[in-house]
């Protein structure tokens, strides 16, 4: 089995609705659910004139390989009915993988750490919250020690 972080995001719609139908089907499709960070209100990154986004980062036991993972996650985001916009823009739900164990792997359509980790402070706090400990396969430091060093300044906090 292997322990995997998933970064749910979302930003149109029934913004809650859409996350909890995403981890519903990653029970069903990818394996269980171990943990759940709170959900996050946070500001959008990279492209600033769309909706305010919902994060929020699943922990998953899974038997699954990461490029069936991929598949697997990115047939939930089709099924949620992702339309695809524009890079970095609004969406109905996006699956990120963050973390497969300590595994690294790099492919054409998968790089395993996700890239972006160090940069986004809302991939980073919903990790701190359920896996600060956690090391970075990569780096070799945690998600609490990634989060202190993080550069990115943009508002992240807990829905209420
Ligand atoms: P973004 O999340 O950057 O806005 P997408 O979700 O559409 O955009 O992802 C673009 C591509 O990123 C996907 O087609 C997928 O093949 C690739 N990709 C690479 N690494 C990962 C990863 N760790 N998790 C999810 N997708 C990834
Ligand atoms: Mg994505």
């Amino acid at each position: 089995m292997h322990t995997i972080y998933l970064l749910l995001g979302t930003n149109l719609g029934e913004k809650a609705v859409n996350l909890s139908r995403a981890t519903q089907l990653i029970e069903k499709e990818v394996g269980q659910v171990l943990a759940s960070s709170s959900i996050y209100e946070t500001m959008p990154w990279g492209i600033e004139d769309q909706p305010i986004f919902f994060n929020q980062v699943l922990q998953v036991s899974s038997s699954l390989e990461v490029n069936q993972l991929l598949k697997t996650t990115q047939s939930i985001e089709q099924t949620l009915g992702r339309k695809k916009y524009r890079h970095w823009g609004e969406r109905l739900i996006d699956i990120d993988i963050l973390y497969v164990d300590d595994l690294v792997y790099q492919s054409e359509a998968l790089s395993v750490p996700h890239p972006q980790i160090p940069n986004r402070r809302f991939t980073l706090i919903p990790l701190v919250e359920i896996a600060p400990d956690f090391m970075h396969p990569l780096l070799a430091l945690t998600q609490a020690a990634l989060l202190a060093q993080c550069p990115d300044k943009l508002e992240v906090k807990p829905i209420r």
